[in-house]
């Protein structure tokens, strides 16, 4: 891609209505535009990091047996009064009346419908388990919108949502889902800790949050240390008893303020951290809540209706683009990880309109896009510094900068953007390398 056809309106001023680092950066980068509060456009460049986001989530996912499906936006009340939440849901959930006067809204969450489709479709103990996902738009009227996309009123969620005949399979479903969540965040090179959570307004009797530590983060968090330092689960095989690796990782302390616990903190001294984080995800088992009152069953091995055990599973998709930028990021911009850098190279030509750069530049351009490398060419006819600071701002993992002096002598720059670090190399060496990442 071109930068001077690109869509990147990025600013030099720091945006006052940004109260923290992500969500001016976002602006600063132009990844993003608000368009009313706690809702926003995304524009090129935000969007390929999303859709990149997107892509980790939806192949963990995968690899972990749920099954991707797309769930209307927009839902029919009378589900939600069904499940008893239509009331009791309050003014977070924005409502709306279709012309014939129907209780419409617009979703904050997916239960009652997935539990809809379930109980339309599935008939059978055989058909069990099923776990389904989507990634899709959700609304929620909160009260404060704020910090950019970490507390939006629309925002994007993946939210899966399992079915079982008895509590050991849903546990067992609730552990996959467990393990797909660190493997996902560390694949978006997050360090996020898993810790015990109430279940809130959903119910039910087991559930995990995971909060990616970082100074702006909503919430206190405590844990041991280790737990900083653990790295994914590898080579999983999600049929397989997950008990003991979920042991593994909820057997070292963490724990919100509210449930903190002074004791403990004495107890493990020099190996307790204190920080802030960020809620990216949130897992649930909640059993029959749903499934009781809207009836989905299924036939028995004895023939016999059995009401069927549920958890749901949500990723705040858009939240983790902030959370990403809080967690990675230096005083000249964004450090994206290379897993949804929103390109992989940054190609700097220093005097744009000079041939001999024109042409580096089309050459390695060209080379590395045989290889499927996603290069963003800055060939505007602008101040060195100015294509400097832009691409330090927009963060591409590698930059490689061509200018007259250096072409003469057959050789580029290359730079890595989370280090600083620059090396001069031949044009091949430069495309070589960035090839083999
Ligand atoms: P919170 O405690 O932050 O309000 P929640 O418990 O209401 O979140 P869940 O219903 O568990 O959220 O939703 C799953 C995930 O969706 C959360 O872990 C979070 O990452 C994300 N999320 C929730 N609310 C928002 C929001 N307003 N803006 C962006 N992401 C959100
Ligand atoms: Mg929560």
């Amino acid at each position: 891609m071109r930068l001077s056809r690109y869509f990147l309106p990025t600013l030099k001023e720091t945006p006052t209505e940004a109260q923290i680092v992500s969500h001016r950066l976002m602006l600063r980068a132009g990844m993003i535009r608000q368009h009313a509060a706690g809702i926003y456009n995304w524009l090129p460049l935000g969007t390929r990091v999303l859709q990149n986001i997107i892509q980790v989530v939806r192949e963990e996912q995968n690899a972990a047996g749920a099954q991707e499906i797309i769930m209307p936006t927009i839902q029919s009340g009378d589900l939600w009064k069904e499940s008893g939440r239509y009331d009791d849901y309050g003014p977070e959930m924005l409502r709306i009346k279709d012309r014939h006067e129907r209780d419409m809204l617009y979703g904050p969450t997916h239960e009652e419908v997935v539990t809809d489709i379930f109980r339309n479709n599935i008939k059978s103990y055989r058909d069990l388990p099923k776990n389904l996902y989507q990634i899709n738009w959700k609304f929620r009227d909160e009260v404060r919108p704020r910090f950019g996309l970490m507390r939006g009123r629309e925002f994007l969620m993946k939210d899966a949502y399992s079915f079982d005949l008895d509590y050991e399979r849903s546990k067992h479903a609730y552990n996959q889902m467990f393990v797909a969540y660190l493997r996902t965040f560390a694949r978006l090179g997050l360090k996020a800790i898993p810790m015990k959570a109430d279940s809130g307004p959903i119910g039910g009797d087991l559930s995990h949050e995971f909060i990616v530590l970082a100074d702006t983060g909503e919430s206190a968090v405590f844990c041991h240390k280790a737990l900083l330092e653990k790295p994914a689960p590898q080579n999983v095989d999600y049929d397989a008893d997950l008990q003991p690796i979920i042991d593994d990782w909820t057997s070292l302390y963490a724990a919100t303020d509210d449930k903190h616990d002074a004791a403990m903190a004495e107890k493990l001294g020099g190996d307790l951290v204190s920080a802030r984080g960020i809620e990216v995800g949130h897992i649930f088992h909640f059993g029959k809540k749903y499934s009781d009152p809207m009836k989905a069953s299924v036939i028995g091995s004895d023939g016999n209706p059995v009401t069927v055990m549920m958890g749901s599973y949500g990723i705040g998709v858009s939240r983790l683009v902030g959370a990403i930028i809080e967690a990675s990021h230096d005083e000249h911009g964004i450090v994206w990880p290379d897993s949804v850098a929103p390109f992989d190279v940054g190609l700097i030509n220093l005097k744009s309109g000079d041939a001999a750069c024109d042409t580096a530049c089309k050459q390695i351009y060209d080379a590395l896009r045989v290889k499927n490398r996603d290069v963003l060419y800055d060939d505007r006819d602008d101040r060195a510094g100015v294509k400097f600071a832009d691409m330090d701002l927009i963060g591409l993992p590698w930059q490689v900068i061509v200018g007259p002096k250096g072409v003469a002598k057959g050789v580029v720059e290359l730079k890595r953007r989370a280090t600083g670090a620059k090396e001069e190399m031949s044009f091949e060496a430069a495309v070589a390398k960035l090839t083999v990442l």
